[in-house]
């Protein structure tokens, strides 16, 4: 959602720009622009729609050695030329990207439009070019500090400026932005993957903090005008990993990733000997782990329902009462904190706003909050007071599938070190560590079957409407499977208790509406079986997803799931229900690393 690149050096500053605006496209936007600074002028171009219709409408021969793009998601004022970024000031002289709110930008704008400024866009950003051009500070930063004295609300800022055009000042405050450095040139993006293909050496800024980018280095400092030394790390990062290298989506290539990254995940992690997982970045000691009496897990979309699969594996493990809620509710009702619940947040990007905003809360009262994130030095990962990160690599595809793999992995091991402080024995440990160690081989043998799910996918794309049905450990992948179908489809897919089915849904079961059945073989298989005998009864079709051991009993089709242990059966059934969900959308046409009207990392409310 929304991205932020910027460069300068000495090299001709568009290519650059372009190329980062065509890598965070995956993250969704509307509108994208860039702005120039060339000798004489500072030139900006804005277009609604695709970066590469932005591209083809660039005058052939710009160039600029200075330069800073956008890609919009528009929060404040509609999809237009006009409210794209970058925003300018009055004379022209500021350019500025945001990414974020300004939560105070009306009243502002009222007052700079008393004091006669004019506006030529309905953006909150605008308001910062005006405030910063209006500033009587004689340096561009002292300029920028005056105008962020002045707003509320969360940014991350990109400024440059035709009076001093060997600089970039940049500012974060809830939104994230790195600084990537060079051999005397240097980048700024809002995410990574806009850096990869130049730098593996950057600054992270943050909450508070601002920089001045020069082609040869950079000074960070905070609002208070204090330097705050930050010397680059280095990111563990191949270009490969955000390239399609081949694949035609890369849905499809993440979805294949899982078995080696996985493996990834899992190494160094598990101890066989004890039965349980070293999860050193927890920053908990046996001690601390068996003082929590209750585990309250928090995410958004796909991240919560993985959270249901981690609730559930921490009840069964460590005999704990967990539960998982959506962090964009959690944060608004004002939620009691218990001083001996171990709070979980669950977020791919580590920079979903709403559960940010939920870790905050929890601290702010108190609460002591770990997370499952999968962007390394990210605001939730550093907020956190501990965590486990998921090394799934980047995941470029709005619709997560191997990220959320990997958090349930993780809750797997995070049960698994809960439940041997308490009464898990060290057999039932082994035997999870057992079966976590058979998970990447057995993801493989599921991705082996992809003709056969791509036959039935395309089969169940025709259907205006699907259900998807599991019990206990199969209803948070039921749940999953209806989110990803509607993602990348945008059929209407529908989550069901099989439990449920007949309090009410049975009434919309018929020939033209497919049932997706979630069947893992546990204690509950008798029963599930019923539920798809009563589908069937009313000519509704079924496709089965099911462990070897499961009857075919009235299914029409069957995808069969290896056997995990029955606690971490739910992490392979959800595998087939990614391929599904891609294959149907291939089969419809659709734009499936994109799909219309989601973005990857939801920074805004
Ligand atoms: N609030 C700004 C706007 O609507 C920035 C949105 C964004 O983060 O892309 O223009």
């Amino acid at each position: 959602m929304c991205g932020i690149v910027g460069y300068i050096g000495s090299q001709n500053a568009v290519p650059i720009l372009m190329e980062g605006l065509f890598r965070l496209e995956y993250r969704g936007y509307d509108s994208a622009g860039i702005a120039i600074i060339s000798p004489a002028e500072t030139r900006v171009f804005r277009r609604v729609g695709r970066v590469r219709e932005l591209e083809a409408s660039l005058p052939r021969r710009l160039t600029g050695k200075v330069g800073i793009g956008h890609t919009r998601w528009a929060t404040h004022g509609p999809v237009t030329q006009a409210n794209a970024h970058p925003q300018v000031s009055g004379d022209g002289r500021i350019s500025v990207v945001h990414n974020g709110i300004i939560d105070n930008a009306t009243e502002l704008r009222e007052g700079l439009q008393a004091k006669g400024e004019t506006f030529g866009s309905e953006t909150d950003t605008e308001v910062l070019a005006h405030l910063i051009a209006r500033s009587a500070a004689p340096s561009l930063e002292d300029a920028v500090l005056d105008a962020l004295a002045q707003i509320h609300g969360t940014y991350a800022i990109a400024i440059i400026d035709q009076r001093h055009p060997d600089r970039i000042v940049v500012a974060r405050n809830g939104s994230p932005l790195i600084i990537g450095v060079g051999d005397r040139e240097m980048f700024i993006a809002s995410d990574l993957s806009a850096l990869v293909r130049h730098t593996t050496s950057v600054v992270h800024l943050d909450d508070g903090e601002l920089a001045t980018v020069t082609a040869t280095g950079f000074r960070t400092f905070s609002r208070e005008e204090e330097n705050t030394a930050k010397t680059p790390v280095s990111i563990d990062l191949d270009a490969d990993d955000v390239d399609l290298a081949g694949h035609q989506h890369f849905m499809r290539k993440e979805i294949l990733e899982q078995p080696a990254s996985a493996e990834r995940m899992l190494q160094g992690r598990l101890d066989e000997r004890f039965g349980t997982a070293r999860l050193d970045g927890l920053n908990l000691s046996p001690r601390d782990l068996r003082s929590f009496r209750r585990v309250k897990i928090l995410g958004c979309g796909s991240a919560y329902y993985v959270g249901q699969i981690g609730a559930q594996l921490i009840e069964e493990l460590a005999r704990m009462p967990a539960d998982a809620e959506p962090a964009s509710e959690f944060r608004y009702r004002n939620p009691v904190i218990e001083p001996d619940t171990l709070y979980v947040a669950v977020s791919q990007s580590g920079e979903t706003a709403d559960t940010a905003f939920a870790v905050r809360e929890v601290k702010r009262k108190g609460g002591q909050v770990v997370g499952l994130v999968n962007v390394v030095g990210s605001s939730i990962a550093r907020e956190c007071d501990g965590g486990i990160y998921l090394h799934a690599g980047p995941e470029i595809a709005v619709a997560s599938t191997k990220a959320l793999t990997h958090m349930a992995i993780g809750f797997a091991m995070l049960a698994l070190v809960l439940g041997r402080v308490r009464d898990l024995s060290i057999s039932d440990g082994q035997r999870i560590v057992a079966g976590l160690k058979a998970l990447p081989g057995q993801i493989e043998q599921i991705l082996a079957d992809e003709p056969q799910i791509a036959e039935i996918a395309a089969d169940l794309s025709a259907a205006e409407s699907l259900f998807f049905i599991g019990r206990v450990r199969g209803f948070p992948v039921a749940r999953e499977g209806a989110q990803k179908f509607k993602e990348v489809t945008y059929r209407h897919a529908e989550a069901y208790q099989a439990s449920e089915l007949k309090h009410g849904p049975l009434a919309l079961i018929d020939k033209d509406l497919p049932t997706v059945a979630i069947v893992p073989d546990d204690e509950l298989t008798d029963r599930n079986m019923g539920a798809i005998e009563q589908i069937s009864a009313r000519n509704g079709r079924v496709v089965l997803i099911a462990n070897p051991g499961v009857p075919d009993c009235a299914a029409d089709s069957r995808i069969t799931v290896p056997k995990s242990a029955r606690e971490l059966d739910p992490i392979l059934l959800v595998i087939p229900v990614q391929l599904m969900a891609y294959h149907a959308a291939r089969t419809l046409g659709l734009d499936i690393d994109k799909p219309r009207n989601l973005a990857k990392s939801v920074t805004v409310e």
